[in-house]
């Protein structure tokens, strides 16, 4: 549908509830999506034939204004292990709800998160909190990283758990920026 012309944005995509199936799909509808290695681990499997170990590479994708994915890829060499987790981040990307979202601000930009929001992988929460503009992200770097591939400037950050576990702490904070759209506001049944 985008090669024919049908879809022209990626918001049609998302507001239709259509599911991105290629990567071409996001690399021309979302220019100047940037990607980072976030984490590289080594996963060790026992097999018949001893151990085997493969690398596993966490990717995140985002346009610094408002979509971010986060995915993950196993190979036996990096390389291979990158560009898996880059296409499944692409494929897993979302779109963020922002807002101003902070009653001592009140400017009614797209700076922060538009309310409180709260993710969760395995045992560790995340929780997003908006605050004034020119704060910044208050957050550790991992935080800080997903928060501004996202697009968010300013904005708290809480965490409980193992919070050093990479790969669940970046999927916590993903989760709780996917939540700013699960949630909807009085504001919203009105509009
Ligand atoms: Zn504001």
């Amino acid at each position: 549908m985008v090669l024919e012309g049908k879809i022209t944005s990626i918001d049609e995509i998302f507001s239709q509830g259509l599911k991105i199936r290629e990567v071409g799909v996001v690399d021309s509808l979302i220019p100047g999506l940037k990607q980072e290695v976030l984490h590289i681990g080594l996963v060790q499997k026992q097999t018949d034939a001893g151990e085997k170990s493969r690398f596993k590479a966490l990717v995140l994708v985002g346009n610094s204004n408002g979509y971010f994915g986060l995915g993950s890829g196993k190979a036996k060499q990096v390389r291979n292990a990158i560009e898996k987790g880059t296409v499944d981040a692409k494929l897993n990307i979302f779109p963020i709800r922002r807002g101003c979202g902070s009653w001592q601000c009140g400017c009614g930009e797209n700076h922060s998160v538009p309310f409180t929001v709260i993710g969760k992988c395995g045992s560790v929460t995340v929780e997003l909190r908006p605050t004034p503009k020119g704060v910044g992200v208050v957050a550790g770097e991992v935080a800080k990283t997903i928060l501004s591939f996202a697009g968010i400037k300013d904005c708290w950050t809480r965490s409980l758990g193992s919070t050093r576990t990479i790969p669940s702490f970046a999927a916590a904070t993903s989760n709780a920026l996917k939540s700013t759209y699960r949630i909807m506001t009085p504001k919203d049944w009105t509009g």
